[in-house]
């Protein structure tokens, strides 16, 4: 069986330059579409997509990647992938490596130019030197506490540092043996000397790097002093030639402390920063410490979670690459920070699956069906459609014997007005095979009905009956595969769990029912070929992904999404 390939490609490839959208034009495309007409760079154009590898990536990330990968592509450019590995204590390689996973199944790909800031050390450490000799830098001796005293506020200058005039040779003599480890944690920092009565706190000499006697996932155990997030920044932007640096709003206050770095030290290669508003999602939190936290406490699974909104668990729960690209396209890119409801991400997934997911039938909760008038020997083979959206999916046989099952809710012995499925009396389609009268139940000593007797209509009699209103999937018990099943639910109960202003933690919002694990489910037999990634349309019930934990006779899905919003929240797109 064709299956709808979770891991493959089937959209933009390398970052999407086919296919002209009819979305109007960005401004971060339009700043960069006029800066190659004006031929600033000589018309190049190189992005960058820096991850801090202190986490795992998501959704959030996505709209990022997309967004610089995209127009790399877009405009014949490049876009690198550049871990921002400048903060070792919270850093690891598990992340390094997730989030080169994660980037290349979201179709994307950085060729050979994966560059990590910490290969930068050396060069950031001579720049950081050629400021001490410009004057441009210092060291400090004043505690953390004494800096940001000293920082002043908004309203307020700050006030010069006792030590902000040392000479040139005491910083660069302090600073070569704050490298050679001479020094503890916090005793010294070194700081841009720029203007302590800014307007702009960022500005206010910042600190470029501290001390941190702390091993680093790839320098070992060479360094101790760590270049801070700016000035990192700024400079591997340069070093790499980035000609447009697009990073998320919170970063805009930072912008002339980022050309400033670049101008004072004279780097031959400078770049545009621009901001963007970072994607926020409705009933998720984003923010990696939170992520980590879920991680740690033991609240989900794991990163890989199918509830989490990391990609990998977005992976595992059955989203497609393509539908996590075109939901990012279809947010857009804005200057307005907004929180996009997670209806819209399942409404760009359904879209996506039903094009591709084969289909198949699957019964969660079985109820045996008898048919009467069926020979007990009898085994029909019956073709079914794999998908009605993509005629060259084909078809696919089914199996029909006396004893199937269905869905116990697609029966109920005394029915109320509107319920038109099977009961006592009624005549309902078995999708692929025949119609079928109820002709009575079975039920055990609690009054339960385990068995539900039904005689089928051949052909030429079904012709006379009354138009059966229901038409129900089921398997056939003897042929059927046994599964476990994983629904999700919204891991959250409130729309922005991470709100934390009234004081309460976000992990107070946690949907106690988020997972409910169905075990005893039954899968039509072609399910024996599904591979853990595999992604399936299960009829009228949605669509499901098999799960890494399935092990052979022991099948496990998630429940990928409904076939419809079970929220029923209109659509609305708050964000660019
Ligand atoms: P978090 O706040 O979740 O820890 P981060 O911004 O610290 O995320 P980074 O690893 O530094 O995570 O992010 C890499 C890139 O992805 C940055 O350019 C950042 O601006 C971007 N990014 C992170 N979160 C989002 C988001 N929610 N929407 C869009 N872009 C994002
Ligand atoms: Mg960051």
């Amino acid at each position: 069986m064709e299956s709808s390939g979770n891991n493959g490609d089937f959209g933009r490839g390398s970052g999407g330059a086919e296919g002209e959208t009819a979305q109007p034009v960005d401004f971060v495309r339009a700043a960069v579409r006029d800066d190659v007409a004006a031929g600033k760079n000589e018309g190049r154009v190189c992005t960058r997509f820096p991850p801090e590898p202190n986490g795992y990536l998501h959704i959030g990330h996505a709209k990022a990647i997309c967004l610089n990968f995209g127009i790399a592509a877009e405009f014949s450019g490049r876009c690198n992938l550049r871990f921002d590995d400048t903060n070792p204590a919270k850093e690891d390689v598990e992340y390094v490596e997730s989030i080169q996973e994660d980037v290349r199944w979201l179709g994307f790909d950085w060729d050979d130019r994966l560059y990590y800031a910490s290969d930068y050390f050396e060069r950031m450490y001579a720049c950081a030197l050629e400021l001490i000799r410009m004057e441009k830098a210092y060291v400090d001796s004043l505690t953390a506490e004494e800096i940001r005293a000293y920082r002043g506020t908004l309203t307020e200058p700050g006030k010069a540092s006792p030590y902000r005039d040392r000479s040139v040779e005491e910083n660069l003599d302090l600073f070569e043996r704050m490298r050679a480890g001479e020094f503890d944690d916090g005793a010294h920092v070194l700081r841009a000397r720029i203007d302590m009565s800014s307007p702009n706190l960022n500005m206010r000499d910042p600190t470029i790097y501290r001390i941190r006697r702390v091993r680093h996932h790839r320098t070992g155990g060479e360094w101790c002093i760590y270049p801070m997030y700016d000035f990192a920044h700024s400079l591997s932007d340069s070093f790499e030639g980035i000609t447009h640096s697009i990073c998320t709003l919170e970063f805009e206050d930072h912008r002339p402390l980022y050309d400033w770095f670049q101008e004072t030290l004279g780097l031959p290669s400078r770049s545009q920063q621009i901001e963007f508003a970072r994607l926020n999602l409705s009933y998720t939190v984003m923010s990696k410490r939170k992520l980590l936290q879920l991680v740690r406490e033991g609240l989900v699974g794991g990163w890989d979670d199918p509830r989490m909104p990391t990609l990998c668990g977005l992976r595992r729960r059955g989203y497609t690459p393509a539908s996590v690209r075109n939901f990012c396209e279809r947010i857009g890119v804005g200057k307005r920070d907004g929180v996009v409801d997670v209806a819209l991400l399942e409404h760009t997934l359904r879209e996506d699956l039903n094009a591709r997911a084969p289909r198949v039938m699957a019964v969660l909760r079985p109820l045996r069906l008898i048919i009467d008038n069926y020979p007990a020997d009898k085994v029909e083979m019956f073709p079914a459609v794999n998908n009605p959206e993509d005629p060259s999916a084909g078809t696919r046989e089914v199996a029909f014997s006396r004893e199937l099952l269905i869905e116990r809710e697609d029966f109920m012995e005394d029915p109320p007005k509107k319920f038109f499925r099977l009961a006592p009396g009624r005549t309902v389609r078995l999708r692929y095979a025949c119609l079928v009268t109820c002709t009575g139940v079975v039920k055990d000593e609690r009054g339960e009905v385990v068995e539900v007797h039904c005689r089928y209509h051949p052909r030429g009699e079904a012709e006379d009956l009354p138009r059966a209103r229901a038409t129900l999937h089921w398997v056939s018990a003897p042929h059927s595969l046994p599964a476990e099943v994983r629904l999700y639910d919204r891991l959250f109960l409130v729309e922005n769990p991470g709100d934390e202003k009234e004081g309460k933690d976000f992990k107070t919002h946690l949907n106690p029912g988020s997972l409910e694990i169905l075990d005893g489910c039954r899968l039509e037999a072609s399910l024996g070929a599904a591979r853990p990634g595999d992604g399936f349309q299960f009829e009228r019930l949605g669509y499901f992904c098999m799960d890494p934990d399935s092990r052979p006779g022991a099948m496990v899905f998630n429940r990928t999404v409904a076939l419809r919003d079970a929220w029923a929240k209109i659509v609305r797109k708050t964000s660019a």
